[in-house]
C-alpha cells in the first residue's frame, strides 16, 4: 500500500499499482504475480479469513502440458488438449474440422489461453518457491472420450509438509493459499480482512481506477493506478441471482459464505457483458441439511459403496451413480412437461449394511457416516416398505422448500425391482443400464472388488435389512458466470471492448470451461491460470490517474 501518490488526491483512503478483490485462488495468483513483478498490490478480503472457498477445498489443480506429465515422458499436444477442451465445455458447438473447433473465436481463444499460461503460471510459481506440488494420478473426467489424448497427468496437488495427514490437517486448498498469500506479501503485497468492495470508481475516460470499499460501517476509497482484478468468487449463495439465472433449483452447496456474487451487480454497472450465467460446478447436496444451512460443509461428489444405488421418487434408477459430480448432478434438472414438475428434485441415495460396515478411509465417503458414527439425516430401516415411511416423513419437512415433492405409492415396490435387476447386474460385473464403473475414473474412485466380486463399483445388496438412505438434492460448487473476459483477463462490454483497468478470474467470471468440468481441480487450475493472466497484465499497465 503506498502513501500520497503523484496525480491522486486527499480523498483516496489508499493507492496501489493492483488492487485485488478476494483472497481465493484466482485473486491470490494474481497478487502474487503481479508484486512479484513489481507492482504494488492490495488484496481486500471481506471475510474474517483468507481463502473463500479454495480454502475448504482439496487444492488440486488440472492443468494441461503441465511441467510434471512433461518429465515422465507424457505429452499433451496443443491441438488435441483444446479437441478436448473445446469438446466438452461446448458440445453441440463442438467440429473438430473447423478453425476455432466450432467455437466463436473468442471462446475458442480463453481455451488456447488457458492452455498456454497454465504451465508457464505452474513453472513460475514452481521457480519462485511460491508453491510445492506434486501429480496426482487421477484420469480426466471424460478420459473415455477419442479426444481426450492424454487422459492422465494433468492434476496436481500441493505437497503437503512432512507429517501432514491428508484431510486432517488444514486442507490443500488452505495451504495452496497460504503459500500463495506468503509468495505475494514476500513481494510486498498488502491483504486486508474484512474489506468488502461495493462499486467501481472511473476516470473522465472511463477507466476503471478505484473502488469504493465497505470496511464495517465506513466506505473507504481505494485508487488503483494499474488495474483492479476481481476475483470473488461465484454467486451461489444470492438467492436472487441463482433464481433469476441458474439452469434450475438448487438447495445450496459448500462454496464458501463469500460466494454472494458481488462482482455480478459491480459488473453491470461498469457495462460489463455477462455470460455462463446458467451452469455451475455441480454436485450433490443433503437435502436435509442444506435446506438448514445453504452454505454447506461438503456436499456428495463420488457417491460411496458398491452395494448402493440412487433411485427416483418411484424407486427407479436414473443415473449412473458414479459418474463425476459435475455430470451427475444434472440429472436432478430433468423436466417433466406433462405433469410439469422436476420429478427428480430429490433423488434417494440408498446403502446397504455392508457399505454401512465398511471400514474405507475413501475421501469421498460422505454421507455415509463412518462405523460407529450417526448422522441424524441417514434414514435407516428394515425394510423397504418402512424406508418409504421414514421417508415420507422426511419429506413433509421439506416441503417448504420443494414444492411439497413426495414419493410415488409405487416407491417401496419399485426400489425391491430396481435393487433385484441391479444385483444381478452387480454379479456379471456389467451394467447394460446405466454402465456404472466403466469409464478410467469410476474405476479409479471405485476401489477394489470384495473378495470373489467383478466389480469395485457394484455388488449385490444385503439380502436382508437394515437400510440406510439419504435424501439428495441438486446444488453446486459454486457457480461459474459472471462478467465476460478476453484472453488476458480483462472485462468486456457487450461490444467485446475491453474496460480499460478491469479484469477478471476465478468462478466471478463466465468461464472460460463453459459446461465442462475437465478432471480433478479442474476449477482451481483455471482459476489460478486467469489469476495468473490477470496479475501479469495488470502489473505492465501504464500507471492511470483519476481526473
Ligand atoms: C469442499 C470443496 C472441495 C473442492 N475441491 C476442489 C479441488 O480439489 N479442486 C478444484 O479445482 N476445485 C475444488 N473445489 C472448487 C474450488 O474450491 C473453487 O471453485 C475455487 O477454489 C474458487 O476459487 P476463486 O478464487 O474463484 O474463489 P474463492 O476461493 O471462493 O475466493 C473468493 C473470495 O472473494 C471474497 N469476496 C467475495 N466478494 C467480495 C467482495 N465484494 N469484496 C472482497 N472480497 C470478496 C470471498 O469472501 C472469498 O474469500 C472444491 C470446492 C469445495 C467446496
Amino acid at each position: 500500500m503506498t502513501g500520497p501518490v503523484d496525480g491522486w488526491g486527499d480523498e483516496w483512503d489508499h493507492v496501489a499499482d493492483v488492487i485485488v478483490v478476494g483472497s481465493g485462488v484466482a485473486g491470490m495468483t494474481a497478487a502474487a504475480a503481479a508484486s512479484s513483478r513489481g507492482a504494488s498490490v492490495v488484496v481486500l478480503e471481506r471475510g474474517v479469513f483468507t481463502g473463500g472457498t479454495t480454502a475448504k477445498s482439496g487444492g488440486v489443480l488440472w492443468i494441461p502440458n503441465n511441467p510434471f506429465l512433461r518429465e515422465r515422458g507424457l505429452t499433451d499436444e496443443r491441438a488435441d488438449a483444446l479437441r478436448y477442451l473445446a469438446r466438452t465445455a461446448y458440445p453441440t458447438l463442438y467440429n473438430p474440422e473447423h478453425a476455432t473447433l466450432g467455437l466463436p473465436a473468442d471462446k475458442h481463444a480463453l481455451l488456447e489461453a488457458f492452455y498456454d499460461n497454465g504451465s508457464v503460471a505452474i513453472e513460475e510459481l514452481l521457480a519462485s518457491g511460491a508453491l510445492v506440488l506434486e501429480s496426482l494420478d487421477y484420469p480426466d473426467y471424460a478420459a473415455e472420450l477419442p479426444e481426450d489424448t492424454t487422459p492422465i497427468g494433468r492434476t496436481l496437488q500441493p505437497r503437503l509438509p512432512d507429517g501432514w495427514r491428508r484431510g486432517v490437517d488444514p486442507s490443500g486448498g488452505q495451504y495452496l493459499v497460504d503459500q500463495l498469500q506468503a509468495a505475494a506479501e514476500r513481494a510486498g503485497a498488502t491483504v486486508l480482512l474484512e474489506h468488502r468492495a461495493a462499486h467501481l470508481v472511473r476516470n473522465e475516460d472511463l477507466e476503471v481506477v478505484g473502488l469504493e470499499v465497505q470496511v464495517g460501517r465506513r466506505t473507504e476509497l481505494f485508487g488503483a493506478r494499474r488495474g483492479i482484478v476481481f476475483a470473488s468468487g461465484g454467486f451461489l449463495h444470492n438467492r436472487r441471482l441463482t433464481l433469476e439465472y441458474l439452469r434450475g433449483p438448487v438447495l445450496g452447496g459448500a462454496a464458501a459464505e463469500g460466494s454472494t456474487g458481488d462482482f455480478v451487480d459491480i459488473g453491470i454497472e461498469v457495462g460489463a457483458q455477462l455470460g455462463n450465467m446458467s451452469h455451475a460446478w455441480w454436485d450433490q447436496v443433503v437435502a436435509e441439511l442444506a435446506v438448514r444451512v445453504p452454505e454447506t460443509i461438503k456436499d456428495v461428489y463420488e457417491p460411496f459403496g458398491d452395494s448402493m444405488v440412487i433411485v427416483d421418487r418411484r424407486g427407479r434408477r436414473v443415473v449412473n451413480e458414479k459418474v463425476p459430480y459435475n455430470e451427475r448432478s444434472q440429472v436432478h434438472f430433468d423436466w417433466d412437461p406433462v405433469r410439469r414438475e422436476y420429478p427428480n428434485l430429490l433423488l434417494f441415495m440408498v446403502w446397504d449394511e455392508a457399505v454401512a460396515a465398511s471400514t474405507d478411509p475413501s475421501r469421498f465417503r460422505f454421507p455415509v457416516p463412518p462405523p460407529g458414527e450417526r448422522f441424524d439425516f441417514v434414514i435407516t430401516a428394515p425394510t423397504f416398505a418402512e424406508l418409504r415411511v421414514e421417508i415420507e416423513q422426511r419429506l413433509e419437512k421439506l416441503a417448504p422448500w420443494t414444492g411439497g415433492f413426495s414419493l410415488d405409492p409405487s416407491f417401496a415396490d419399485g426400489l425391491a425391482a430396481t435393487i433385484a435387476r441391479f444385483d444381478a447386474h452387480a454379479h456379471d460385473g456389467h451394467d447394460p443400464d446405466f454402465h456404472r464403473g466403466e469409464t478410467p475414473i469410476e474405476q479409479a474412485w471405485a476401489g477394489a472388488a470384495r473378495p470373489g466380486a467383478p466389480s469395485g463399483a457394484m455388488h449385490p445388496f444385503a439380502a436382508e435389512g437394515p437400510y440406510h438412505c439419504v435424501i439428495l438434492g441438486p446444488g453446486a460448487l459454486d457457480t461459474k458466470g459472471g462478467p465476460v473476459v478476453d484472453d488476458h483477463a480483462r472485462v468486456l462490454t457487450p461490444a467485446g471492448e475491453p474496460i480499460v483497468g478491469l479484469y477478471g478470474a476465478g468462478n466471478c467470471i463466465a468461464s472460460p470451461a463453459g459446461q465442462a468440468y475437465w478432471g480433478a481441480g479442474g476449477t482451481i487450475g483455471l482459476a489460478l491460470t486467469y489469476g495468473y493472466l490477470a496479475g501479469c497484465h495488470a502489473a505492465a499497465e501504464t500507471a492511470r490517474t483519476p481526473s
